[in-house]
């Protein structure tokens, strides 16, 4: 039975487009959103374009709209949270250019403890706490969890207590599902208030290490994995699910004659491993014979959750105002390509 819906889901890779809503200081600005379809369809509108040519419109599995809940952006996001405690491997991302509301969909408003506002990773986590004291008590689970940012392609440990933090590898290992595993720091977390504590811990070393804090948050991807391994007490099989929530860094394309030095070289790293994961999804999607996992550390960290059995699901961010218009068009370009 296990085995027919995963059929179901098998490739699934979904696509979900939200639009933020304009922030208060920006109210009554000019939107490139033109049209939000009940279909997932998406009409933008060029802001310097009159007429039939002005418009352009993409379609993915949803929209969601500016007005819409925390909660039910999370809906469909549910039975994936049941599926790696089945044994299966998840992946989550959002994508956006910075200041899009990625760090919103993943977590929530960076100030603010109500539940409401929660995002995607802390529902995630409290919907698995829950779902796994709900199975038989015959079912054992261990819950272990890593946190890592990939800046400049190189792997940083958010949860090592080591002062001077080591670049790290990537462990492959051949497992029934072909497991890839940074060489972080894991912690094993019994309920939801762990989790969230370690979340708060990464949250606060990922803005450690450099001046500008925002800025080199947006040009990092973080990513937390939670890894779960069942054990049936009664048989003695067992299993291994692991779900990885990622926050990427801002997709806006930074041109050379704008970015000298370090600034060039993060851009480039990021320009790199975006479009590796682009590629990745898209010749999974094509049911290609080679997919090009080795391009990133990113795509190699998450080898394990993208392909195979594993479902994929993506928030891609779009900012309204019409001054994004370009990095909206190339963003849902790149969300259309994959989808
Ligand atoms: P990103 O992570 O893509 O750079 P953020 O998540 O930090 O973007 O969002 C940018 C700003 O917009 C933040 O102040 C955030 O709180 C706000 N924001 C984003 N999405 C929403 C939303 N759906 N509702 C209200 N505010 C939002
Ligand atoms: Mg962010």
């Amino acid at each position: 039975k296990l085995y027919n819906e995963v059929q179901e889901l098998k490739g699934n890779i979904r696509v979900y487009c939200r639009i933020r809503p304009f922030l208060p200081g920006q109210i009554g600005n000019a939107t490139t959103v033109d049209y939000i379809g009940e279909n997932g369809e998406i009409v933008i509108t060029n802001p310097l374009k009159q007429g039939k040519d002005g418009h352009r419109m993409f379609k993915f599995n949803k929209v969601f709209s500016p007005t819409i809940s925390q909660e039910d952006v999370y809906l469909d996001t549910q039975p994936l949270i049941r599926s790696v405690l089945d044994g299966f491997n998840v992946c989550i991302f959002a994508y956006g250019q910075t200041g899009s509301g990625k760090t919103y969909t993943m977590s929530g408003p960076s100030v603010s403890s109500s539940k409401e506002d929660w995002g995607v990773n802390y529902r995630a986590l409290n919907d698995l706490f829950h779902l796994k004291r709900k199975r038989r008590s015959t079912f054992l689970y261990e819950v272990g969890v890593q946190m890592i940012e990939i800046y400049n392609e190189q792997v940083r440990d958010l949860l090592s207590n080591e002062s001077t933090p080591k670049r790290l590898g990537i462990w492959s290992f051949s497992q029934p599902n072909g497991l890839t595993v940074p060489d972080a720091s894991m912690h094993p977390v019994k309920s939801t208030s762990d989790v969230f504590d370690l979340m708060k811990i990464g949250e606060t070393n990922r803005a450690i290490g450099t001046t500008a804090l925002n800025e080199r948050s947006s040009r990092s991807h973080s990513i937390l994995t939670v890894h779960v391994r069942g054990m049936d007490l009664e048989t003695g099989s067992t299993l291994r699910g692991c779900l990885h929530l990622v926050d990427l860094a801002g997709s806006e394309r930074i041109y050379r004659s704008e970015a000298i030095g370090d600034r060039l070289k993060e851009a480039q790293h990021i320009n790199k491993s975006l479009s590796a994961l682009g590629d990745v999804i898209y010749a999974l999607a094509q049911k290609s014979a080679h997919v090009p996992y080795r391009n990133s550390k990113l795509t190699q960290v998450l080898q394990s959750s993208l392909g195979g059995n594993a479902k994929t699901f993506m928030f891609v961010q779009v900012n309204p105002d019409i001054e994004s218009y370009s990095e909206t068009i190339s963003t849902l370009k790149f969300a259309e390509r994959v989808s």
